[in-house]
């Protein structure tokens, strides 16, 4: 046993574990940020609620009952680097951190307690290429913290499509009109919260969203781990 902490120490002295925003080495514990950098994370913790600003984005344009969102996103901030790396890097450490920071400080409650999650739909390029999906494994996660239903074959998305970052909020409705699908023999009953890891125009949220409404009466809740301010 000795012999082996001293193996471990000698591994994390000669190659230790570096914090995933600012590249200095870590001193402490399994987190994958330093003290400093987590301290500069725009914490929103907006719980579901209709008066948040991802709320008041959506209102309006689409049946939503209710909004929530754990960090706001300002580019350059140390916030949007680290979300680039969840999103693009397949950086699920980072994400599961982020999330159970996030599960200390908010709870489903009400109608919440007993939804279905359903995660918005990798593309092609994330689901085969990859294998990684912040929406989806955002989804997974908070099942397991608390206790909810996942669905992942309710919402489907049809084929690949350029990428939406730079396309203005009509053009990106345009693109997203033909790629998504409901499935309504595999739509759960009772509330569904739709799941995504980052909302910026809420395009996307939207189409899927309009897509859920279409198919059921139930109460429809958005749940973003960062919202584009
Ligand atoms: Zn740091």
């Amino acid at each position: 046993m000795i012999r082996c902490n001293v193996w471990r120490d000698l591994q994390s002295w000669l190659y230790p574990e570096l914090c995933s925003a600012c590249q200095k080495p870590l001193e402490w514990g399994d987190a994958p940020l330093c003290l400093p950098c987590e301290a500069k994370l725009p914490y929103a913790l907006q719980a579901f609620g209709q008066t948040n600003a991802l709320f008041r984005r959506l209102e309006g344009r689409t049946a939503l009952h209710s909004a929530a969102y754990f960090l706001e996103y300002k580019r350059g901030s140390v916030g949007a680097e680290l979300l680039h790396k969840i999103k693009y890097d397949t950086h699920l450490k980072l994400l599961q951190y982020l999330l159970w920071q996030w599960a200390r400080e908010w709870k489903p409650f009400g109608i919440w307690e007993s939804a279905t999650l359903i995660p918005v739909p990798p593309n092609r390029w994330q689901s085969r290429n990859r294998g990684y999906h912040a929406a989806s494994e955002m989804a997974d996660a908070l099942s397991c913290m608390y206790g909810l239903k996942v669905c992942h074959n309710a919402l489907t998305r049809r084929f690949l499509t350029r990428s939406q970052t730079r396309l203005s909020r009509l053009d990106r409705w345009a693109n997203l009109d033909s790629v998504y699908s409901v499935h309504r023999k595999n739509l759960p009953l009772g509330p569904l919260i739709l799941v995504d890891d980052v909302v910026t125009t809420g395009a996307t949220a939207e189409r899927c969203l309009s897509l859920l409404q279409s198919e059921t009466d139930a109460p429809l809740a958005l749940l973003s781990l960062a919202y584009t301010l």
